[in-house]
């Protein structure tokens, strides 16, 4: 009958709703306790000016190299990172880490005036002293605040117009950058980019994958290129793999390019290997 049925899909429900809550203790466990025996490991890519061909900066990027599952990638974690706002701590730790790694590249002048670009979450925004955070790890790694750039996306700007505009306000008067990572992929209005102390677009990879085959993802990289410019802002490309993308980026003037075609992220090592074989 149609009461029975209501009541298994209550149970069903309920069944459900236990068994997500007990995830999501799990997974906070496993993550604190990661954090706690350095599991998790800071990548870089790097990032290149396609004029003078030079690395000019390096986006950390956060990985789990977990005891038994081995590395695992942060569209994994990073969700349940958030919901458990365990990223508060974890990126925390990035800027700590990333700081401190490009003020060691740049003293032992493999990159000078590298930029260190860190991703940042709308739960770091939203529910910690993001301010308090970025000048606590400018001061430990005494890396000065124009060679840190925060990456935000477009949905926490979007979201939180007001809040937002005072937080980046506070952040930009330290003397750091922000950029818009994804470009193009959230909910948003142009409107926030003139509201907004806004340095540099990334062009998210979705609009670069069938670049030269897809005329559509061409007008729309086109465009975004041509609305940097007029806005007297940087633009860079992410995702680039093939040679025929970065032919296109280069002619359409596209100021730098971050993708496979140069390097993956790599580990610190592997990270100072390449600025030295490059070129
Ligand atoms: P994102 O910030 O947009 O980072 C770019 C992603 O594209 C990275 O994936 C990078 O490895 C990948 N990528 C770059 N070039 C290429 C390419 O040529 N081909 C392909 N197939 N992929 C490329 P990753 O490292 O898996 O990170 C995924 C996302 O996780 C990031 O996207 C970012 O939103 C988030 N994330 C990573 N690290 C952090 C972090 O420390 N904090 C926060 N809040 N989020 C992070
Ligand atoms: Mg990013
Ligand atoms: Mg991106
Ligand atoms: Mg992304």
């Amino acid at each position: 009958s149609a009461k029975n049925a209501g009541k298994n899909q209550y149970h069903f429900y309920k069944k459900k709703m236990t068994s997500e809550i007990f995830e999501k203790i799990l997974m906070k466990q496993q993550i604190s306790e990661a954090l706690r025996n350095n599991e998790f490991e800071v990548y870089y890519q790097p990032q290149i000016d396609i004029k003078t061909n030079k690395i000019i900066a390096a986006e950390a990027l956060l990985r789990w190299n977990h005891k038994s599952l081995g590395i695992i990638s942060p569209s994994e974690f990073i969700p349940h990172a958030e919901e458990t706002k365990l990223i508060i701590p974890l990126g925390d730790f990035v800027l700590k880490t990333a700081t401190t790694f490009m003020k060691k590249l740049q003293e032992e002048n493999l990159l000078i005036d590298g930029i260190i670009a860190v991703n940042i979450s709308t739960i770091q925004l939203k529910h910690s002293d993001i301010f308090k955070t970025v000048l606590n790890n400018l001061e430990i790694s005494q890396l000065d605040a124009k060679f840190l750039e925060v990456e935000l996306t477009e949905t926490f700007i979007m979201e939180n117009v007001e809040e937002s505009k005072k937080i980046l306000k506070n952040l930009k008067k330290l003397g750091i950058k922000l950029s818009i990572d994804d470009f193009g992929t959230g909910y948003s209005s142009l409107s926030y980019l003139k509201q907004f102390p806004i340095d540099k677009l990334k062009i998210d990879k979705s609009f670069i994958d069938e670049i030269p085959n897809s005329s559509k993802d061409i007008a729309i990289t086109r465009t975004i290129i041509t609305l940097a410019k007029q806005l007297g802002i940087k633009v860079i490309a992410e995702g680039v793999e093939k040679i025929e993308q970065k032919d296109f980026l280069e002619l359409e003037n596209c100021d730098e390019i971050q993708g496979w075609i140069y390097s993956k992220a790599l580990k610190e090592e592997e990270f100072i290997k390449f600025i030295q074989n490059f070129k």
